[in-house]
């Protein structure tokens, strides 16, 4: 019998020549008011197949460009190997965005290399779509009337699943309604937004002390919230359920830095209300409060939008401390470690939400994942008010999110033909201008960062 496959590989059906598939280059354009600043990458190929990224949300684009040299030359469909040479130069939150966004890419050259869907390659739908929900906020004085009218707004629109936030925040201007080392809660209020590293020296001091505040572990800010407090939160979601209803899952998300037993507290208060889960109600690292919130409350628990890495969501899974995990595509690592993810949750029996802030590159990478996962319950949209969206990519259906869902074709990769320039240049974020300009710069520095001998 003849071992020489050549004949039969001229009649396989691939988009190209996969074995001879070679990264060349790496480019960069960053947008802000999508609605956050996001950023999207290209890697380039010598067979003229172009991979789609992005960096988390709220990163910097040099979290991908310092990768670069130890990715030109690679063979973009070894995923898994490259991943492995790469990972070790993620972390956690948007530490892992480089990472991530490279991941995702190899992805997408690969799936269009031999001409199939990256959810194909994941093992194949669960699913005809993908459910979205729709993070809300409202502008203002706070009001739970108001609130539930925005709700309704995206009921209205569809979607099928809420979230809102409910923090402590809403009553820092209600008398008596917190508790704190006095004076601090006015610091707090203060301090408003993501900073930036730019000005004098003495300006620089000044925001490092902002960034302080905002950045105090919730066990330490000693804020406990009154009865009176409780009693208005516990007024606030009556107010919403009063306009939606109670039919529709609710989850809320941002209750401000508070420890463990005022989770508890307010928990136990709202537990009537049917909300679907509680979010990063301490940091994702406290295994042992988790396991103590959600023995203490009937509320689903979750977190996990900065974990970097599927196993690090292993010891939340096995102390029973959260019922939903809640990754970002652009923080675990990418498609690879989005599903291993997945896949360890429902280990546990515990079910996935996909956090997501960030363009369709992102919307549509996580939604390959979640339609090839058993235990998807709904990924996060935060961009229905920004109406250019849709149009920074061609390829995919419009609306991308289409009444609450994302449908995914059968073209191959994420299914992103091209990205729309047009857009992109309307939309470059100020402090970070250019668009796909040269990275040469980066093309040649070597490191030597095995991490073992
Ligand atoms: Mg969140």
């Amino acid at each position: 019998m003849s071992t020489d496959y050549t004949e039969a590989l001229a009649h396989v059906n691939t988009a190209s020549r996969p074995s001879d598939l070679r990264i060349t280059d790496m480019k960069i354009a960053d947008i802000s008011g999508a609605p956050m600043h996001c950023i999207m990458l290209k890697l380039e190929t010598n067979q003229g197949i172009t991979g789609y990224g992005e960096v988390r949300d709220w990163s910097y684009k040099d979290y991908a460009l310092m990768l670069k040299a130890r990715l030109l030359g690679e063979n973009p469909c070894e995923i898994d190997r490259i991943f492995r040479k790469i990972r070790q130069l993620g972390t956690h939150a948007r530490g892992a965005g480089g990472v991530s966004a490279v991941e995702i890419a190899l992805w997408d050259i690969a799936a269009k290399a031999y001409g199939v869907p990256i959810y194909q390659m994941l093992g194949g739908k669960h699913r005809d779509k993908v459910r979205v929900y729709c993070d809300t906020d409202i502008d203002g004085k706070p009001d739970g009337k108001r609130m539930g009218a925005a709700l309704q707004a995206r009921l209205d629109a569809g979607f099928t699943f809420l979230k809102m936030d409910l923090g402590i925040d809403l009553i820092y201007d209600v008398p008596g309604a917190l508790s704190a080392p006095l004076g601090f809660v006015e610091q707090l209020k203060s301090v408003h937004g993501v900073g930036g590293y730019d000005g004098t020296i003495e300006e620089r001091y000044e925001a490092h002390r902002r960034e302080r505040l905002n950045t105090i572990e919730h066990p330490y800010t000693a804020i406990q919230i009154t009865e009176k407090g409780l009693d208005w939160l516990e007024q606030y979601c009556a107010d919403v359920r009063s306009v939606i209803g109670y039919e529709v899952p609710l989850a809320i998300d941002h209750l401000g830095h508070i420890g463990v037993n005022e989770a508890i507290k307010l928990g136990r208060r709202i537990e009537k209300f049917n909300i679907a889960w509680m979010e990063d109600a301490v940091p994702w690292m406290y295994t042992d409060q988790y396991r103590l919130l959600q023995q203490s409350i009937q509320i689903p628990v979750c977190t996990g939008e900065d974990i970097y890495l599927h196993e690090n969501f292993k010891p939340l899974l096995e102390s029973g401390g959260v019922q939903v995990i809640h990754p970002d595509i652009l923080t675990v690592g990418g498609i690879g470690e989005l599903k291993k993810t997945a896949d360890l949750a429902d280990e546990y029996h515990v079910a996935m939400a996909v956090h997501m802030a960030e363009t369709p590159i992102a919307a549509l990478a996580a939604a390959h994942v979640g339609i090839a996962s058993v235990n998807l319950l709904a990924q996060e949209f935060h961009s229905f008010d920004v109406p250019w969206w849709n149009d920074l990519v061609e390829g995919p259906a419009k609306p991308i999110v289409d009444h609450g869902f994302i449908t995914l074709s059968d073209a191959p990769g994420l299914g992103i033909e091209s990205l729309n320039d047009e857009v992109i240049a309307e939309h470059l974020h100020p402090a970070v201008p250019g668009i796909w300009e040269s990275t040469d710069a980066w093309n040649t520095r070597y490191v030597h960062d095995r991490i073992w001998s």
